[in-house]
């Protein structure tokens, strides 16, 4: 169980944190006899849905705080952190007018005395996983999302250390004592409300929703709040009209399909309403490993699109391969220049972990999507799924000798021997110290891969 990873945190028994409203529901007797006893007591007679015992815990500007933890004479400074793009910004700079991603130096004319940095990436994990112990203490209901941002389900803890803005305010007091970081909280009903919740509660804050009064509160924000609304559905949405999320909540799921596409529509409508059946989510095996990258405003020419897959297959089989895993199955996801999408898939007759087999099996997918048009992509994708443990390293039988997907060919056991040396350079000398060099050179000052790759590995 997570609880007991490092055995120096000895945590409560899971059954302590029975959600409420669940078949059978527990609590401890202050009376019983010795530990490990607990009586069933009468149910809550209010359904979990009804009561906000959901968080969403989110470090503020997180990789800007870190270099200001590590070095005091960054405090109270604009910080900058990232390389071409600025990927987080101190409120000191954010007060400057600087939100990333920003072009670094759009940002340096804003806020000229900012200190650029380049990031701290081993701290950021271990900081991370501290913060993140510090929330297990509170529930084992724990789903992580991000490198800085996790859900907490508390229905099963409140019994234990009292309301969910009681347990907001503590995380919060023991993550600024015990890592030194500021971190904000949002307490509501739904995942999707904590969000919203936390995100007004910046910077270090907490806020919690009232249930009786949610709908008032979500109604009278900007749409742009929204989990998912970007500025381009923020400018197609501004165009019709709509501003706040009261306003969108007003328009017709129909039209929102119609404004949008139905499946964004649908999604946004009921979200407008905070219908969000989302549960938070625990041990989440990772299914997929996957990996994508906007395109701006769009590329349609396969060489270039073939390029960014390339990169995507490094990023995703370098992730498999450090966690000795293999995969079937590789979905390419494209998105075209009118938000619209479509996706294509392959099972291949043995699990692959290879840079080059990803990139060859994804070549296809990739045309067949984009279509004999020829259309224009704004985002690609790729995602590997039926993962097995440590599928590329038995080496099968050598068939086919020019297969290059099949890691028991000769060509695809090559591909994978560069594959590890290139892993275990990086591993000494950073990620961008080796590469194809296709795809050290299609590099143009984006965002570091090291971001995205934190930003991935949740
Ligand atoms: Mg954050």
């Amino acid at each position: 169980m997570a609880w007991q990873r490092d055995g120096n945190c000895r945590a409560p028994d899971r059954r302590l944190f029975e959600p409420r409203g669940g078949r059978q529901m527990y609590n401890i007797a202050a009376q019983s006899p010795g530990p490990n006893k607990y009586v069933t007591t009468r149910r809550d007679t209010r359904s979990v849905g009804d009561i906000a015992n959901i968080l969403h815990a989110d470090l503020d500007a997180f990789y800007a705080s870190v270099e200001q933890l590590l070095n005091p004479a960054l405090r109270g400074k604009p910080v900058l952190v990232g390389g071409g793009v600025v990927v987080a910004a101190s409120y000191e700079a954010k007060a400057m007018g600087v939100s990333p991603p920003m072009n670094i130096r759009r940002a340096l004319a804003l806020c000229p005395r900012a200190v650029v940095v380049s990031g701290s990436f081993d701290q950021y994990l271990d900081l991370s996983r501290r913060v993140m112990d510090v929330c297990r203490d509170f529930t084992p209901y724990l789903e992580q999302i991000s490198i800085d941002e996790a859900f907490l389900d508390v229905s099963g803890s409140v019994h234990l250390f009292g309301p969910a803005a009681t347990i907001a305010g503590e995380i919060r007091r023991r993550v600024k004592q015990e890592v030194g970081l500021p971190i904000s909280v949002g307490v509501a009903r739904t995942k999707f409300l904590a969000k919203v919740a936390s995100g007004q509660a910046k910077p270090d804050g907490v806020l919690v929703v009232d249930p009786e009064t949610e709908t008032e509160w979500l109604h009278a924000l900007p749409v742009r709040v929204m989990w998912g609304v970007g500025p381009v559905t923020e400018a197609r949405l501004h165009s019709r009209g709509i501003v706040t999320i009261g306003q969108l909540a007003e328009a017709s799921e129909a039209s929102l399909a119609h404004w949008l596409g139905p499946g964004i529509g649908r999604h946004f409508h009921a979200l407008s309403w905070n219908r969000d059946p989302r549960s938070v989510v625990t041990e989440r095996r990772a299914g997929s490993v996957g990996a994508q990258s906007a395109l701006g405003r769009g590329h349609s020419d396969l060489e270039s699109l073939g390029q960014v897959l390339l990169r995507l297959a490094d990023r995703v089989s370098s992730r498999m391969r450090a966690k000795n895993r293999a995969g079937r199955t590789l979905t390419v996801r494209v998105r075209f220049d009118d938000m619209s999408r479509a996706s294509r898939a392959v099972t291949l007759p043995a699990a692959v972990a290879s840079t080059a087999a990803l990139h060859h099996a994804g070549l296809p997918l990739l045309a067949d999507a984009q279509g004999d048009a020829g259309r224009n992509l704004t985002l690609v994708g790729i995602a590997v799924s039926k993962l097995e443990v440590g599928g590329p390293l038995q080496l099968e039988l050598p068939f086919d000798d020019g297969d290059p997907i099949r890691a028991g060919s000769k060509i695809g056991a090559a591909h994978l021997l560069v594959d590890r040396k290139v892993d275990l350079a990086r591993d000494r000398f950073g990620r961008d110290a080796v590469g194809r060099a296709s795809v050290l050179l299609g590099k143009k000052g984006g965002m570091p891969d090291e971001f995205r790759e934190l930003a991935e590995k949740s």
